[in-house]
């Protein structure tokens, strides 16, 4: 195992460093690790640790380039400052991103990722992100307790995060429509673009709440479960931004509103699971100025890092969970009353919020010890 930097994969004329990142934005640090045996090739990005040790989760994806990578780790980092901030949790926020290799993933791919985690001796601390599982987790538990989303127990809840973040978006996506309409989601027409963790179990909740679906992903087999399950109609994926529906709910990748798709979007509501869907701070204002009205992503789709944040310390039994969880709605309605009071895009109110909370704690304010469930889980 060894660190690597970005200067050995460009010439010397090329070079580049995380610090030349236009989302560099004061990084604590940023690793690079390496790992011959496994082929593991990992970015761990700490944004900020004045709340606590940095909480975010693992993704495993096929980058364009290492380039791509970075920028990709920077934003998820910074953003998992900022939510887990707004969700007051006592972690600061991280984020590790795996490149994929061709051949799929292996449990000793993410024991390497463990051992390089175990390295930052508890300043960052995993769990499943896009391209990880539970499985995935429980490997990197092999080599260091800085891990969570491992499983959960009958008093302590745990295990994939995705069915908890769904029910945060959810309960953001009814209080946005709420604020808009001042009624329930019944017959409202929603397009939910990613069909996986998050948008599967989204779907459910809003079937449940008499919504009329549609949806779209790259996976045909999930597109078919969910047609089935929850009566949806199916969208093409080059479709479903600019699709003639009331609300978008974006649950695939980030960077999906910009300066191309937002004068396409038709909905009046955007609330959606997925990270960094804003492409830029510019595209909040975009969507003000189209009176669309904006859930931070940061902050409805919380629920599963609450979640995997009570099991790490070991307190939180599912019903507790799900009460803080609960408490989404209120956080969200302050911000678009402040965004409508002040004329301002919500997710630079969101901003704002979040970095004033950041700004008002002194740093490390709790252990980076695991409780006494993730010991135990971790013993298995
Ligand atoms: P996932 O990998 O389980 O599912 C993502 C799905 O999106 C896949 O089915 C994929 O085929 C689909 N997809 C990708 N590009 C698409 C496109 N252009 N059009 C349509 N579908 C597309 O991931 P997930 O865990 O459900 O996470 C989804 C998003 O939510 C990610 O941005 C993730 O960072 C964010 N998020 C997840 C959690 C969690 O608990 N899993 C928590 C917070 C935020």
């Amino acid at each position: 195992m060894r660190y690597f930097g970005a200067r050995q994969r460009v010439g010397r004329e090329n070079l580049v460093t995380p610090f030349d990142s236009a989302d560099f934005d004061q990084h604590e640090s940023v690793h690079f690790f390496s790992d011959a045996e496994t082929g593991l090739e990992a970015i761990v990005a700490i944004h900020n640790t004045a709340l606590g040790p940095a909480a975010g989760g693992c993704r495993y994806w096929s980058y364009s380039s290492s380039d791509a990578a970075l920028t990709d780790a920077l934003r998820l980092s910074r953003g998992m400052s900022y939510k887990n901030a707004m969700a007051g949790l006592p972690f600061g926020g991280g984020k590790a991103v795996v490149l994929k290799r061709p051949g799929g993933p292996s449990g000793a791919l993410f024991e390497a990722l463990g051992r390089a985690i175990d390295r930052l001796g508890g300043s960052y601390i995993t769990a499943e992100d896009v391209g990880t599982t539970v499985t995935d987790m429980q490997a990197v538990a092999r080599a260091t307790p800085f891990v969570s989303g491992l499983a959960g127990s009958h008093d302590v809840a745990g295990g994939d995060p995705s069915p908890k973040t769904a029910y945060g978006v959810f309960l953001g996506l009814q209080e946005g429509w709420r604020y808009l309409n001042d009624a329930d989601l019944e017959g409202v027409r929603v397009a939910v673009q990613g069909l996986g963790g998050v948008g599967y179990h989204l779907c459910h909740y809003l079937y449940e709440a008499g919504v009329r679906l549609f949806v779209s992903d790259l996976n045909a087999d999930r597109v078919r479960k969910v047609q089935q399950e929850f009566e949806a109609a199916v969208l093409p994926p080059d479709v479903v931004l600019g699709a003639d529906v009331d609300v978008l709910a974006p649950c695939a990748m980030g960077a999906i509103l910009n300066e191309d798709s937002i004068p396409r979007v038709s909905a009046r509501l955007i609330a959606g699971g997925a990270n960094n869907q804003l492409a830029t701070p510019h595209d909040g204002e975009r969507l003000r100025k189209r009176g669309i009205l904006y859930a931070p992503d940061y902050v409805v789709n919380a629920g599963g890092i609450i979640c995997v944040a009570s099991e790490y310390l070991g307190e939180g039994s599912d019903a507790e969970v799900m009460q803080r969880i609960g408490r989404i709605p209120t956080t969200l309605r302050e911000i678009l009353q402040k965004a409508d009071y002040e004329t301002l895009p919500t997710s630079i109110v969101a901003d704002r919020m979040a970095q004033e909370v950041l700004s008002r704690k002194a740093r490390p304010q709790v252990p980076a010890e695991r409780g006494k469930a993730g010991l135990r889980v971790r013993a298995l």
